[in-house]
């Protein structure tokens, strides 16, 4: 990232690893033939498929062939949900999924088009703090559920569900169940096994990788249809010529993203701490959005009242620091976050939020920073448009 700016939006993407880049560059055009070729190039792209599947693997607790390389989290949620729905459906097991209200619209939008194809489905609500109740999901299976995919932590707000907890209640009912980890990389345990899930999501840039790879674990026997046809690659499971620089930088920053978890995680958590207290004390009518506790040690969510987030983002933005109102899909547009709103957040409450996340590169120079400037830029936006409430005297009352 540029020098001067202070990047705080590592929930929309990473800068890639520099160790990362340079053991992807051999790729491009020295070791560039095809892994499905049968020549010495073709053995060389091939073995390098074959090393990053087993670090990635090893991190996952998993088997090599339970890992599909794919063009990132979006394709990779994609063939989780439609890939098992219509295998399932196809086998006679029904055609009801449950999923979640907080999801990404990865997921979310892939649920819709199934239900479009005659799929029920139940979304899961979460509560104020934006934690999923097991119970919920308890009440929710069905003897025709196909399929349940609940996201491990929150890109928008940070929380950590119940993964493993929910899990075992689709164990019990026998539902294949996904979860999008994709925020959870490089900050919280990805062992596959630990957390009771068939099926999971990553994509390498969210954890200083390239982009436009990601990958999908698998579990053995978990039924499958492929979204994308075509060449046998992966296991038949999808089609196309493997990105193999690409993967090998995916491999490569997943292995340092789980050697480097603890001392990340402890720097994130440390500063996010600094960030979060500095900001609840210095301005009034300011509050944390999701859980304290269960939350992603990078995440800061916080919302201010009487302010629009997209104003502070604009400001904050002027003095060199990148943040985000709730997620980078949709800012841009009015429409307030659909994980806020699902938490109970008000649609003025939702578009009051800023979001702020740490990366490797955040120093606590950058959080003095943000605790100087900050405070000041929302009371000037008070002063400017202040309260509906407070603006005049009600009219009709
Ligand atoms: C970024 C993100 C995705 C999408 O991944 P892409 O690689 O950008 O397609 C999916 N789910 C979550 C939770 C994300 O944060």
């Amino acid at each position: 990232m540029n020098d001067r700016i202070i990047y705080l939006d590592h929930a929309a993407t990473t800068p890639l690893d520099p160790q990362v880049l340079e053991a992807m560059l051999p790729y491009f055009i020295q070791y560039a033939g095809n892994p499905s070729s049968i020549h010495q190039p073709g053995r060389m792209a091939l073995q390098a498929l074959d090393e990053a599947r087993e670090r990635v693997a090893r991190v996952l607790g998993a088997n090599r062939k339970e890992i599909i390389f794919t063009g990132g989290g979006s394709e990779a949620d994609n063939l989780a949900v439609k890939g098992v729905a219509l295998a399932q459906r196809q086998r006679g097991k029904g055609s009801h999924v449950i999923t979640s209200a907080i999801e990404h619209h990865a997921v979310l939008h892939a649920v819709e088009y199934l239900q479009a194809f005659g799929f029920e489905i139940t979304v899961l609500p979460v509560d104020r703090r934006g934690l999923v109740q097991p119970n919920d999901l308890r009440a929710a299976m069905r003897p025709d559920t196909v399929l349940v995919s609940v996201m491990y932590a929150n890109n928008e707000m940070g929380t950590v569900q119940p993964i493993a907890e929910l899990g075992t209640i689709c164990r019990e009912h026998g539902v294949p169940f996904h979860s999008d980890a994709v925020q959870a990389a490089g900050l919280l345990p990805l062992d596959v096994n630990a957390l009771n899930v068939d099926l999971l999501t990553l994509t390498a840039h969210k954890f200083y990788g390239p982009k436009g790879v990601g990958l999908l674990y698998a579990r053995r026997g978990v039924p499958l249809l492929p979204q994308i046809n075509g060449g046998g690659q992966e296991r038949r499971r999808r089609a196309g010529t493997e990105n193999v620089p690409a993967i090998v930088g995916l491999g490569l920053a997943l292995a340092l993203a789980e050697e480097r978890r603890p001392t990340h995680a402890a720097h994130c958590r440390n500063l996010r701490d600094r960030l979060i207290d500095g900001l609840l004390a210095r301005i009034p009518l300011s509050r944390l959005n999701g859980d304290r506790v269960q939350r992603l040690p990078n995440n800061a969510n916080l919302s201010f009242d009487c302010v629009e987030g997209e104003s502070v983002l604009l400001l904050l933005d002027q003095r060199g620091i990148a943040a985000s109102s709730g997620s980078a899909c949709t800012s841009g547009s009015l429409e307030p976050s659909h994980v806020l709103l699902a938490m109970g957040l008000t649609s003025e409450e939702a578009n009051g939020s800023v979001r702020f996340t740490l990366g490797k590169d955040t120093t606590s120079a950058d959080i003095d920073f943000v605790l100087e400037v900050l405070p000041p830029m929302i009371e000037r936006l008070r002063v400017v448009a202040p309260c509906a409430s407070e603006r005049a005297e009600p009219v009709l009352a």
